[in-house]
């Protein structure tokens, strides 16, 4: 099922595809055992318009909107979810600067990381507060033509390797919680800025992730990115857009699931017939397919509405969940559907497995998206 998928969409699904069979397939192992980062795949991800796909070409992106960037995101993610990250939320924060950013930030700081020479971070969770994003504490305080930032940031992705952050602080205490929040860039060689990588990470091993601590740092005002007080709002609206992308993350991921499941029960037998042909494995691949369906028309439905300029919130929130839900039980199935097999490294599946939980994680707990749609039903 194509839904909307024009015929450059359809190339640009299969270009993807092709370029992460050809250059992350060399690599997953390694990046996976020794959480290894992939700059030079990133850089030739860029090169083929792969990073920052949705940013306008006036840019440096693609120009291929949200669902461009879905159909990438889930070719990427069948072959490596982690590897697939670090090309796809290279310029991640970035989302903020395009649609609340003045025009000179937007050709600052966005085509250097559509070039694959920079990358950029959202800098929001807090070592006391994710969910709860109105209980972040990071400071800015405005002195003269500077901010001066102090606070910590918690599982950053990028977060040792970016250039710059853009960086959730609050800037009008005085304000209601709501209204005392602002997003700004910080560079992160910025003196003051310390950045540590985490170490130990269940899956998506090869995409960095860091605790980043402030200390004094201090940017110029010109760097805040919308409007002072407003950084809660705009983080919600961007939310509301990247959570198109980790969907399609759980989509490609379910989809690999899927497709080996399918093949190695073709080819393993057991009671002198091939798994395949038993009631017992069709019902959990035929289980498996139908939800994949289904998420396929919530991510690409979601997608295609942001680029029509008719976003539906809640439906990404949806995809979010579902795609989380989705990939958690697809790689469930196929380590089940591989028995010992699916238990061991020569074979993908374990790997799936440990990659899928995030989904359920980040970019909004899934609780945190039956709290965005449960809000949503009490409005009607
Ligand atoms: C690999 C990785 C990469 C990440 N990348 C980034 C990044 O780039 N930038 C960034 O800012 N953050 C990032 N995060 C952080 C991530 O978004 C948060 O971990 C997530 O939002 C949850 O926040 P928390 O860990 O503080 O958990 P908490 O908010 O403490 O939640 C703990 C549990 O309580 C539940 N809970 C919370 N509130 C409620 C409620 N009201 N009702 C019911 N249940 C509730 C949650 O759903 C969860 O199950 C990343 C995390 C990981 C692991």
């Amino acid at each position: 099922m194509n839904i909307r998928l024009s015929e450059e969409l359809k190339m640009l699904k299969e270009m993807a595809y092709k370029f992460a069979v050809a250059e992350f397939t060399p690599h997953i192992r390694e990046c996976d055992e020794h959480e290894k980062y992939t700059p030079e795949i990133r850089k030739k991800a860029a090169q083929n318009g792969l990073v920052g796909a949705w940013i306008p070409d006036t840019y440096g992106g693609a120009g291929a909107g949200i669902l461009g960037n879905a159909v990438i995101t889930e070719e990427l993610s069948k072959i490596d979810m982690g590897i697939g990250l670090n090309v796809v939320a290279a310029c991640f924060g970035c989302e903020s600067i395009f649609q609340y950013g003045s025009e000179e930030q937007k050709k600052t700081w966005l085509p250097p990381v559509c070039a694959g020479d920079w990358v950029s971070a959202g800098a929001f969770t807090e070592p006391n507060a994710g969910t709860d994003v109105a209980g972040y504490k990071t400071r800015a305080v405005r002195q003269g033509d500077q901010y001066v930032i102090n606070g910590n940031k918690m599982f950053i992705t990028n977060g040792t390797v970016c250039n710059f952050m853009v960086a959730q602080c609050i800037t009008n205490p005085d304000q209601k919680k709501h209204n005392s929040f602002s997003l700004i860039i910080v560079p992160a060689d910025a003196p003051g800025v310390t950045r540590n990588k985490i170490r130990g990470k269940m899956g998506i091993r090869s995409s960095d992730t860091a605790e980043i601590a402030f200390e004094d740092v201090k940017v110029p005002v010109t760097n805040l990115v919308g409007k002072e007080g407003k950084g809660f709002y705009e983080l919600m609206h961007f939310f509301d857009t990247t959570r198109v992308m980790v969907s399609a993350q759980g989509l490609g991921l379910s989809e690999a699931c899927l497709e080996t499941a399918v093949k190695y029960c073709k080819e393993r037998t057991a009671f002198g017939a091939p798994l395949g042909s038993y009631q017992l494995t069709q019902k959990k691949l035929a289980e498996m397919a139908i939800m994949i369906e289904a998420l396929r028309g919530l991510v690409y439905q979601s997608a295609a509405l942001i680029d029509e300029g008719t976003p539906d919130y809640t439906l990404a929130a949806m995809a979010k969940f579902y795609s989380g839900q989705t990939a958690v039980f697809c790689a469930n199935y196929a380590v089940e559907l591989h028995g010992g097999y699916g238990y061991i490294d020569e074979y993908a599946c374990q790997k799936w497995y440990r990659d899928a939980k995030i989904l359920e994680l980040y970019e909004g707990t899934k609780e945190a998206e039956i709290m965005t749609i449960g809000r949503f039903l009490q409005t009607k």
